[in-house]
């Protein structure tokens, strides 16, 4: 690579193991906790707001249940959480259990006795904002309330938090929130400075039956944690730990739970969800996803994220023939140039990527829509390079692309590249990406008028009249009921599309 060091895989493999060792990994706490308390009532979905759940901004994701009068004797928290889908439903998790362990959630930090960070620190200078947010609140410690940083800037950042933000009482990673009811009894008990940073190398995941999910139609599960890939830019393997799969029974178990209480739709998560191996040995990827969708209930079945290199047909296949299984394939490419995907370590070219695209485009019974994601501007990466991005979504005809600038991250190969594309440069290769796909979307989106489409209804945009459905495709749908009864949050309903937008349709409901 032209003005770069030559980083091996190896050579991160080694880095992340030497990495695990320094940390040392504590056994002792392993002992599940979970008690048999009922989880209260927790749902209040009109209260439930996520901003862009993909970017890193403020996602104010959990409101739930937040008494008219909170007990002055009961133990309060307030959470707020950043980042991607994976971070979002951790948060469930993490309410559930605390809820489970006795305190109540609030809505304000000023009426909380425990303020909780959920971190994300996949771009950008993640950390220095943590630290900023955490500064504002240096005031409403001297009123007694205690901090936590969870998540990946916590586990990024480790003990340096307590030295910059003395008034932080606990940081752990994810892959410690099984030993949080633990944590928690420290804290009551007045300890200072509590961690949950070593254990990145379990093998165990994080199952609680105490998730306390914000949408009663719509949920989240977790179906693989951590990652293995190391990917040259990503931080992900070293805050989220080793990859470890959930077995295909639990997994089944908690989706019979949910369509038992009325979940339709059920959205399944991991870094890489194609290289799933259930523990037991009894179920492939494809066919879990087939035995959820079997499931009597459930009308949705989505998974994210997929990786190309472990994307198989038989997954295509599965989405085909099962009728609950959306038509829609998530599949970051990250690149158009087979040069650059190998110096991210992706592990497929772009000949093997659009292999897989036309497993995709010959389904069948469905037609499936497919988004991506893509970096520009990594290290490197040449003008010519750069075309060949643009001509890959061209080629695919994507009905999205989330793009992001390259921006280096601690602890991973990539920062031993030099960062040669000027920041100016990374915006202007950005823009020009946006606006071809913005082109490629309108293509796209104009094949869908006319067309009569099922959605699910997920609110209301009172300022315009509106009711906002969601197709199986993913995309938003608003529509108009013409004097209709408006259907209530979480019915499926046929709309008619009458006019397109670049991200998102409109229409009328039918029938
Ligand atoms: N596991 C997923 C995969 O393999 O594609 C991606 C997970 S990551 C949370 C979401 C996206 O963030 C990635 O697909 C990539 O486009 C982007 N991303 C990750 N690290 C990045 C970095 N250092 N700079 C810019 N974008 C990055
Ligand atoms: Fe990061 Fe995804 Fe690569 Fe894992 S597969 S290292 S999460 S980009």
């Amino acid at each position: 690579m032209r003005g770069s060091v030559i980083v091996n895989r190896r050579a991160a493999f080694e880095r992340a193991a030497g990495y695990y060792a320094l940390r040392g990994t504590t056994r002792a706490n392993r002992r599940p906790v979970w008690g048999t308390r009922n989880l209260p009532e927790t749902i209040d979905p009109a209260r439930s707001t996520i901003h862009d759940p993909r970017s890193a901004a403020i996602c104010r994701a959990i409101l739930i249940h937040i008494e008219d009068g909170v007990s002055s004797q009961q133990k309060t928290f307030y959470i707020e959480t950043f980042g991607c889908q994976m971070n979002f439903h951790d948060s469930e998790k993490v309410v559930g259990t605390l809820i489970s362990e006795g305190y109540q959630q609030v809505q304000r930090e000023e009426d909380a006795d425990l303020i909780f960070y959920n971190t994300c620190s996949i771009r950008d200078k993640a950390e220095q904002k943590v630290f900023h947010r955490l500064n504002d609140f240096k005031k409403l410690h001297k009123e007694g309330k205690r901090f936590g940083v969870l998540g990946c800037v916590a586990q990024q950042e480790g003990e340096k938090i307590f030295e910059r933000a003395p008034y932080v009482s606990l940081v752990a990673g994810s892959a410690s929130y099984r030993n949080l009811p633990e944590m928690l009894v420290q804290i009551e008990a007045g300890a200072g400075r509590v961690t949950g940073l070593d254990d990145r190398e379990t093998d165990q995941t994080f199952e609680t039956e105490f998730t306390a999910r914000s949408n009663p139609h719509r949920g989240y599960i977790t179906i693989i944690e951590g990652c293995d890939k190391f990917c040259a830019y990503c931080v992900v393997p070293y805050t989220r730990g080793k990859e470890r799969s959930r077995t295909s029974q639990s997994v089944l178990d908690e989706a019979k739970r949910m369509a038992d209480v009325g979940y339709t739709d059920i959205q399944l998560l991991g870094q890489n969800v194609n290289s799933y191996r259930d523990p037991a040995g009894k179920m492939r990827f494809s066919e879990l996803l087939s035995a959820i969708g079997e499931l009597l209930g459930i009308r949705r079945v989505r998974f994210t994220t997929s990786h190309p290199r472990d994307f198989t047909k038989d997954i295509v296949d599965a989405i085909d023939a099962v009728p609950a299984l959306c038509d829609h394939v998530h599949l970051p490419v990250q690149s158009g140039s087979s040069r650059l995907l190998s110096s991210m370590f992706r592990e497929y070219t772009r000949e093997q990527y659009l292999e897989r695209i036309a497993w995709i485009k010959s389904a069948r019974n469905k037609e499936i829509s497919i988004t991506t994601d893509v970096i520009v501007g990594f290290p490197g990466e040449t003008e010519a390079e750069f075309g060949e991005t643009l001509s890959l979504l061209d080629e695919v005809g994507y009905d999205g692309v989330f793009s992001f600038k390259y921006s280096p991250r601690p602890n991973t190969p990539s920062l031993q590249y030099i960062d040669s594309i000027p920041d100016a440069e990374k915006s202007r290769r950005l823009q020009v990406l946006q606006e071809r796909q913005r082109e490629i979307q309108r293509a796209s989106y104009a094949r869908h008028l006319g067309q009569v489409l099922e959605v699910m209804v997920e609110g209301k945009n009172a300022a315009r009249g509106q009711v906002i459905g969601r197709t199986s495709q993913n995309k938003t749908l608003n529509f108009v009921t013409n004097g209709g009864r408006e259907p209530d949050a979480g019915q499926y309903v046929d709309v008619e599309v009458t006019q397109i937008f670049p991200n998102s349709l409109l229409g009328k409901m039918v029938g």
